[in-house]
C-alpha cells in the first residue's frame, strides 16, 4: 500500500524536482502538485512536466495534499510555511528536506503550531541547482535520516519512512540535535573547508589564476566540485547550524594545527600514521557503498 496519495512539493529545485520525479518513476498513481517562489521556475517544471499541477501560491499547493514536502534554502520554511498555514488540511504531515534540523523544527512548530512534523534530511545531492537538475535516482542507497519532534505522533514518523524507502533510500531516525553535530563534520565542515581553499587559491597573487586552473588535477579540483555549491542554501546552512559547525571548527582547527607543528619539525611517523587511518575511512566508506570504487572518483583517463 502507498504511504501517501498526494505529495505537494514547495521548491521546485535540485532536491524537490528529485522528488517529484522519483515519485512518478517509483510511485505513479500519486499525484504530485508543485510550487515554487520563482515564476521561471515554475514555468520550467511546467514545460518539463514536472509534476500533475504547478500552482502559482503555496496556498493553493497543498490545500488537498496528504504530505506536504518544503524544498526551500532553510532559512525560508518558516516564512513559507507560514503562507499555506491557513490552507492546510488538519490531517497532512507536513516535512521537509533541509539540511539542518533543530533550527527547522522550531521555525515549523512556531509556523504549524497544530500539525503533525516529520522533519527529513536525505543525505543526496550535487553541486547543481535549479528543477532541470533533479534526478530520479539520487536517493537510492542514500541515507534520509529522520528527526520527528517529542509530540510526533509515530504512524506518522513510519509513514514519511515507507515514502522515502519507496523512493530507494536507507532511512534513519535520530534527534535534531544529534542530526545537526553529525552532519556539521560529514557535511557542513568540509563544505567550509572547500569555500576557504578554493577562495584562498584564487586570492593567492603569487600564483596565477590561469595556473591554479590549469594544475587543478593536483587535488584541487576535488574541491572545487564542493565549493561551486549553492550559495544560498550554503548560506542558511552556517547561519542556521552555527553552534555545531563552531564546536567541529575548533576541533579542526586544534588538529590541523598539530599536523602543522609535524610539518614543522619533520615528525614524519606522526604524518605517516594519520594518512594512514585516513586512507582506512575512504575504504571503508566504499565498502558501505557510500561511493564507488573506481579510482578518481572514476575519471577516464584516455
Ligand atoms: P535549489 O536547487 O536552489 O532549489 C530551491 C528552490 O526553492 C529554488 O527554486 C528557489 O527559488 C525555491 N525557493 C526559495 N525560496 C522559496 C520560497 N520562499 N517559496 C518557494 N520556493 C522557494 O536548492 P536545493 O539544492 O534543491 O535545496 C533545497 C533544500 O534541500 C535546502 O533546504 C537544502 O538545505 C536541502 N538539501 C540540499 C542538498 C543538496 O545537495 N543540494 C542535499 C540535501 C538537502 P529561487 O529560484 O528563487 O532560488
Amino acid at each position: 500500500m502507498l504511504p501517501f496519495a498526494r505529495v505537494t512539493i514547495i521548491g521546485l529545485g535540485l532536491i524537490g524536482s528529485s522528488i517529484a520525479r522519483a515519485v512518478r518513476a517509483e510511485m505513479p498513481s500519486v499525484r504530485v502538485t508543485g510550487h515554487d517562489a520563482d515564476a521561471q521556475v515554475r514555468e520550467t517544471a511546467r514545460r518539463i512536466d514536472l509534476c500533475d499541477d504547478i500552482t502559482d501560491t503555496p496556498g493553493a499547493a497543498v490545500i488537498d495534499a496528504d504530505l506536504v514536502i518544503l524544498c526551500v534554502p532553510v532559512g525560508a520554511i518558516g516564512t513559507v510555511a507560514a503562507d499555506f498555514a491557513g490552507d492546510l488540511p488538519t490531517d497532512a504531515i507536513v516535512s521537509d528536506v533541509g539540511s539542518c534540523k533543530a533550527e527547522v523544527a522550531r521555525a515549523l512548530r512556531e509556523a504549524l503550531p497544530n500539525a503533525t512534523l516529520v522533519p527529513a534530511h536525505p543525505v543526496a545531492g550535487t553541486e547543481q541547482s535549479g528543477p532541470e537538475a533533479g534526478f530520479a535516482t539520487l536517493f537510492h542507497r542514500r541515507w534520509c535520516i529522520l528527526t520527528p519532534l517529542d509530540d510526533t505522533p509515530e504512524p506518522a514518523t513510519r509513514r514519511v519512512e515507507a515514502f522515502w524507502q519507496r523512493l530507494g533510500a536507507d532511512v534513519e531516525v535520530m534527534t535534531p540535535d544529534h542530526h545537526d553535530r553529525v552532519l556539521a563534520i560529514t557535511s557542513h565542515l568540509p563544505h567550509l573547508i572547500a569555500y576557504t581553499i578554493v577562495g584562498t587559491a584564487s586570492d593567492l597573487e603569487a600564483v596565477t589564476q590561469s595556473e591554479v586552473i590549469k594544475y587543478s588535477a593536483g587535488g584541487f579540483r576535488d574541491f572545487t566540485r564542493i565549493a561551486a555549491s549553492d550559495p544560498t542554501m550554503w548560506r542558511d546552512v552556517f547561519l542556521t547550524n552555527r553552534e555545531a559547525v563552531l564546536e567541529m571548527l575548533q576541533r579542526f582547527s586544534e588538529d590541523l594545527t598539530a599536523l602543522q607543528r609535524a610539518i614543522r619539525v619533520g615528525a614524519g611517523d606522526q604524518l605517516f600514521d594519520h594518512f594512514t587511518r585516513t586512507r582506512a575511512v575512504r575504504r571503508s566508506i566504499v565498502e558501505q557503498g557510500q561511493d564507488d570504487a573506481a579510482a578518481d572518483f572514476g575519471r577516464t583517463h584516455d
